[in-house]
């Protein structure tokens, strides 16, 4: 089954998060993808061949949708470039996902390091598979 990945990223680490989907839209390209409105509408602009589906721009629920996506057992996997020199106003909606992403075990990428291990570790999976 494909991997089902959220991606989400603060403002000013959005350029870090579409030239991480640049790098690895092989490897995207067989996933299942979601992200929030903005991020998924940078994501799409500088990688057209991925599918990905958007959801509200993240200040306006769609942080809320994917834990919702999470509780729902529809997520295997998250990407969310937090932005952590910005004040507090985005700190409820990091929480909330690192608490759902813990309680539903899935893996979190909170930072470009992290999201190179989980693809290293599902692109070597899928290299198993017949
Ligand atoms: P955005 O939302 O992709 O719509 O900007 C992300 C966020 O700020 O949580």
């Amino acid at each position: 089954m494909a991997l089902r990945l959220a991606l989400i990223a603060h403002d000013l680490k959005k350029d870090e998060l579409v030239a991480f989907a640049a790098r690895h839209a092989a490897f995207l390209s067989g996933c299942e993808l979601v992200a929030t409105g903005t991020t998924g509408a940078r994501i799409l602009e500088a990688c057209p061949q991925l599918s990905v589906r958007r959801l509200k721009s993240g200040p306006l629920g769609g942080d809320q949708q994917i834990g919702a996506l999470i509780a729902d057992g529809a997520i295997d996997a998250m990407i969310f470039f937090v932005d952590p020199l910005t004040p507090l106003p985005h700190d409820v909606d990091v929480k909330a996902l690192m608490r759902l992403a813990i309680v539903y075990d899935i893996a979190m990428a909170l930072n470009p390091a992290t999201a190179e291990v989980l693809v290293a570790a599902h692109g070597s999976d899928a290299a198993r598979q017949p």
